[in-house]
């Protein structure tokens, strides 16, 4: 089996885009996302180091990958960021980044440099009360300066926005208006089930919901639908006339895994063939032994699931005693 067919599961698709999680450390505690206990992190002497990122990113590019995301965590907490942006950046791939924009203003240079065209900043609310909520920090004015910045320096910005009915569900409206006049995309993002997270199916806002409020506001006939791009996870709309437009990410009521293209890498060096998959293969271990990583990524490659790590119903997907079994969101990256 050639290199460039690893990639590639038993149900055809081909993962050519690897998101790897630098850290599982953040300086935010979103609720959704990090646990209330907080997490146990990985030792430093665990994680991926630059050099690791770089040789197990290049192996990837050589078995085809041809886009890398770069999360965390929040991947600009860690202190040597830049080097490992700066030795990724070498690689013939697409990078791009998932950041919380509260220190990203200190990186914009070096991520030009790199070739970074597109960012995705996570904002839950437009409130800073209701981010201090959600967030259980008080950095919403720096993370708005921020994205105003990235706008202005010629960023691509996409704002993630996990939707909790009851908390931030009444500020789907607000969120789109703000596409009127800033040339982002708003991702409404379905919460998803993590470990920790009180995960439940009652503080879903649906695909449908958030349409049929846009409607409301713009009539159907305002709201166009956009042609999404390959293996996008989101789809996209924009109101007539406004700058920027809106997406909806729905993997628990419309899930898109038949066109799957990404695996994950975590930070201390795991390949998670799915977001929701319990299972992860080691690759750091061996590659640090000298070994050979790829026969590791086909045996992960080949034992995907169809579909949400093989919770392919409603009623598995919502059974905590499966998803507990996975990390908590903050130690996968989204
Ligand atoms: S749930 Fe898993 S298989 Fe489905 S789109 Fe997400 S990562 Fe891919």
């Amino acid at each position: 089996m050639t290199d460039t067919n690893i990639l590639t599961d038993k149900y055809g698709r081909k993962h050519s885009y690897l998101r790897i999680s630098l850290t599982e450390r953040c300086n935010l505690r979103c609720t959704y996302c990090m646990p209330e206990h907080g997490v146990a992190v990985s030792p430093w002497g665990k994680l991926m180091s630059p050099d690791e990122v770089f040789e197990i990113a290049k192996r990837f590019v050589g078995m085809g990958v041809t886009k890398i995301r770069l999360t965390g965590g929040e991947p600009l907490v860690r202190k040597d960021f830049g080097q490992i942006l700066e030795k990724l950046s070498t690689l013939d791939v697409e990078l791009s980044l998932t950041s919380n924009a509260v220190i990203i203003d200190r990186y914009i240079d070096q991520l030009k440099a790199a070739g970074i065209k597109t960012v995705n900043i996570s904002l839950d609310s437009l409130h800073p009360t209701k981010f201090k909520t959600i967030t259980r920090r008080d950095n919403f004015d720096k993370v708005k300066q921020n994205i105003d910045k990235l706008i202005q320096e010629g960023f691509k910005v996409k704002i993630n926005c996990v939707l909790i009915k009851g908390f931030n569900d009444n500020e789907i409206i607000d969120f789109i208006r703000y596409t009127q006049n800033n040339p982002v995309t708003v991702r409404f993002i379905e919460f998803m089930p993590f470990d920790g997270n009180r995960w439940n199916r009652d503080k879903l806002v649906s695909h449908e919901e958030i349409l049929n409020m846009a409607f409301a506001e713009w009539s159907a006939t305002g709201v166009e639908r956009l042609v999404d791009e390959a293996h996008d996870t989101s789809r996209n709309y924009s109101v007539h006339g406004f700058q920027g437009s809106f997406a909806i990410i729905s993997t628990v009521t419309n899930p898109f895994c038949d066109s799957c293209n990404r695996i994950r890498l975590t930070a201390n060096g795991r390949i998670k063939n799915c977001l929701f998959s319990n299972s992860e293969v080691d690759l750091l271990t061996t590659f640090r032994e000298g070994g050979d990583i790829t026969p590791l990524v086909a045996q992960a490659i080949q034992a995907k699931a169809p579909i949400r790590g093989g919770m392919s119903t409603d009623e598995s997907f919502s059974d905590p005693n499966n998803y507990n079994q996975n990390r908590s969101m903050i130690a996968i990256g989204g």
